[in-house]
Parts: structure tokens; C-alpha cells; sequence
């Protein structure tokens, strides 16, 4: 659905469920990650940008103390008291607003308005691509609406991630409400995310595409295996012994090997290879060298795969087919993106042959694992906005 489309369903939405007209409309996209996986959260280095998938609100005050959000997607509008303290509660969806919410208030000491609002969203949910993101920034771009109190960008994006981590309980790293939050028309957000700043790098070539495919198997990323991912990379920096996994060689992780065990040393082995994949894609993609940046990309899935093992069969599946039509075939690179444990894939290829791929990639993987995927062109758009 195109974003008029949802625009409208969002008003409408908010119409027959509300008897509302919207006065503030919120929309806020997902994200795709070209490299830089899991390492957010080490003071990595990430090249992700905004789809043109977006979470909607549309809303109005009611002027009263209750917010009352319906989605799309939910089932009945769920009321939250935002007169004090928001805690978490059911239905787990409505978590999300409820943490922006609470940490919109902390931020700027202000009042929370009551408001009526109406969820639309084409981010696919639990498909590796931030929904979870989108929702976070869409509602925190509504109360600065709502409340006339504008942040600043990256204020706005830490306090989303302070709700994705303390009430949907996934620890997350900053790239995807960065993402969200900065994202801009034909440019990729590298994010440093040791010193936390965010570079806009042109990505405006008309003869590359990007392929997003959602092998349509949902992750579930607060059941742990995200979190122990995230310890176990902890852990190697303490056996170590540095401070930032910005100061740490190949040769350093080598050498401690022993005293790490096999899964710590096997984690710490792809938080180092994929910041320096991550780097030289960067450097690749400047100088069009497009046949090093493919590579980085296949080691790139290659060491989620086997060494930080977050990948799945579907991934590895939907990875292969676009590995084995190869550049003859206008694939340029392909791995996972996002957390992992199912999710989407990420493929970069030529514009002219951009079509022919996605029917091979829809095509053979319902053969091979009898789902239909979710496959889509996608280019860098805006971030987080009021409409
Ligand atoms: P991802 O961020 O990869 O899509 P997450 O598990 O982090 O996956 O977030 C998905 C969750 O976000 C859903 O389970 C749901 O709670 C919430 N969510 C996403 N989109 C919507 C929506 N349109 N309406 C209500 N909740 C949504
Ligand atoms: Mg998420």
C-alpha cells in the first residue's frame, strides 16, 4: 500500500473509531541494514536507511488524561492513564507507546495530552525491519506534534531506544531508532556508534536497487537470543581487556581464545571482522567498487551465520538463491539484516535486473521451504516526520 493509501486509512481508521478528524498525522519508517550487523552495540560502525515503509498515527486531543490507541493490526483501542507513572501492561503492542510516552514526559517535564489515535502501518511487524522502531519514533514525533515541544533528533531516537529496552525488554543497540529518526531521501545513515553520531552518505547511484525479502518468519527478539548474544559480546570485551571494541585486532581476539571459551570467542570473532566489513563497504560503495562491497556482504552473512549464529535455514535459503544468480545475473551482494532468527534478507543489485531477481527470489524459495515471501524494491526516504 502506498503511503496515501495508509495516510487515508489512518484518518478514516481514526474516524470510525473514534468519530475523530485527525489534527496530527505521524509517520515514521522502518529500516534496512546494507552491513554492520550486531554490532551497534559495540561501538560498531552500521550503514542502515529509512524505507519507504512507514508506521502512520493519526490523532486528536481529547483533552483529558486518557490515550486511547487503535491499530490496524490490534483488535480493540486500547486506553492508557497518562495522568502519572505509565507502566507496562497488555496488550504487549501498546508497550511500545507506553514507554515513549513515559520517557517523552521524563525528557521534557511536560504535561502528557490525552489523545485519541489510529495505527496504520506497511513495515512488515517481527520481519527484522524495525516496526518496533517505527512505532517508537511515530509516537514520539506525535508528542512533539501534540505538545508543541520539539527534540532534538538524537534525544528523540536515545529515548525511543530507552522504551524498546525497557518495556518490550529487547536491548537493542541505536541503529535502529538512528535510523528512523535521521534517515533521509537517497542517503544511508552510517552511524559511529562509539561516539553516537550519525553521517549521511549519499546512496543516489539510478543503477543499484535494493532488494528487501521477508522470508515471512517471524523473530521473537525479547526471548533471549538477543539479549545472550549481546552478553556474550560483553564478555569477550572483559576478557580482552579494552575498553572499546574499536581497540580490538583480529590478532587480540586470537589471543585470547583459550580464555574464552569457543561461543565468547566465536561472537568476539564477528564483532571485530564485521566493524572492519563494515568500514571497507563504506569505502567501497564511495569508489563504486561494487565487487568488494558484494563480497563484504556474503563474509558479512557468512560470520552470522556460523560465528554469531543469529541466521536461520530461510535466510540462508533466500541469501543462496540471490548468491547462485550471481553477477551475471545483476547480484551484487545479499545477506540477513537486522537481529536475525528469521526476518528479511538484504540484496543489492542492478536496477535493469532488479525485477527478473525478485521473481527468482519468490519463485524459488517457496519451492524450496513452501513460504511465500514478502519481496520489495526499496530506496532511502525520510525519516521520523509530522505530516
Ligand atoms: P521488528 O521490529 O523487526 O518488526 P519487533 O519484534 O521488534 O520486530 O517488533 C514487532 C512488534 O511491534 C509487534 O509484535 C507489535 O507489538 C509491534 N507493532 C509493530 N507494528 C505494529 C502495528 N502496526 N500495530 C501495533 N503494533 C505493532
Ligand atoms: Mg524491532
Amino acid at each position: 500500500m502506498d503511503i496515501t493509501h495508509l495516510i487515508d486509512e489512518a484518518k478514516n481508521g481514526l474516524q470510525d473509531t473514534f468519530g475523530l478528524e485527525a489534527t496530527h498525522i505521524a509517520a515514521a519508517p522502518g529500516r534496512v541494514n546494507l552491513i554492520g550487523e550486531h554490532i551497534d552495540y559495540c561501538d560498531g560502525f552500521v550503514l542502515p536507511f529509512a524505507l519507504e515503509q512507514n508506521i502512520i498515527i493519526a490523532a486528536k486531543a481529547n483533552g483529558t488524561s486518557t490515550v486511547r490507541i487503535a491499530s490496524s493490526q490490534g483488535s480493540d483501542p486500547v486506553e492508557i492513564d497518562v495522568s502519572g507513572e505509565i507502566p507496562e501492561a497488555e496488550p504487549k503492542w501498546a508497550n511500545y507507546p507506553r514507554g515513549v510516552m513515559q520517557y517523552f514526559r521524563e525528557q521534557t517535564s511536560c504535561t502528557l495530552p490525552g489523545f485519541d489515535a489510529y495505527i496504520t502501518s506497511n513495515v512488515p511487524s517481527g520481519g527484522g525491519l524495525s516496526s518496533s522502531a517505527a512505532f517508537e519514533l511515530a509516537t514520539a514525533t506525535l508528542l512533539e506534534g501534540l505538545t508543541g515541544i520539539k527534540l532534538d533528533t538524537k534525544t528523540k531516537a536515545l529515548l525511543c531506544q530507552k522504551a524498546e529496552h525497557n518495556y518490550a525488554h529487547c536491548p537493542c543497540g541505536i541503529m535502529d531508532q538512528f535510523a528512523s529518526a535521521f534517515g533521509e531521501k537517497d542517503r544511508l545513515v552510517m552511524i559511529d556508534c562509539q561516539s553516537g553520531e550519525p553521517t549521511l552518505v549519499p546512496f543516489e547511484n539510478p543503477d543499484l536497487t535494493v532488494i528487501v525479502a521477508n522470508t515471512c518468519v517471524a523473530h521473537e527478539l525479547s526471548d533471549g537470543g538477543y539479549a545472550s548474544r549481546r552478553k556474550a559480546t560483553e564478555d569477550g570485551l572483559q576478557t580482552i581487556g579494552k575498553s572499546s571494541w574499536r581497540q580490538v585486532s583480529m590478532a587480540d581476539v586470537d589471543a585470547a581464545k583459550e580464555q574464552m571459551g569457543d561461543v565468547v570467542y566465536q561472537r568476539s570473532r564477528h564483532v571485530v571482522g564485521e566493524i572492519q566489513r563494515t568500514m571497507g563497504a563504506a569505502k567501497a560503495l564511495e569508489a563504486n567498487d561494487f565487487d568488494t562491497l558484494g563480497s563484504l556482504m556474503y563474509a558479512s552473512h557468512a560470520s552470522l551465520r556460523d560465528d554469531f549464529e543469529v541466521s536461520c535455514e530461510e535466510l540462508d535459503i533466500m541469501v543462496e538463491i540471490a548468491q547462485s544468480l550471481g553477477k551475471d545475473g545483476g547480484v551484487i551482494g545479499s545477506r540477513m539484516t537486522g537481529g536475525g532468527f528469521g526476518g528479511s534478507t538484504v540484496t543489492l543489485c542492478e536496477s535493469s535486473k532488479a525485477n527478473s531477481i525478485v521473481a527468482a527470489l519468490t519463485n524459488q524459495y517457496t519451492e524450496r521451504t513452501g513460504i511465500t515471501p514478502e519481496i520489495f524494491l526499496s530506496r532511502p526516504s525520510q525519516g521520523a516526520r509530522l505530516l
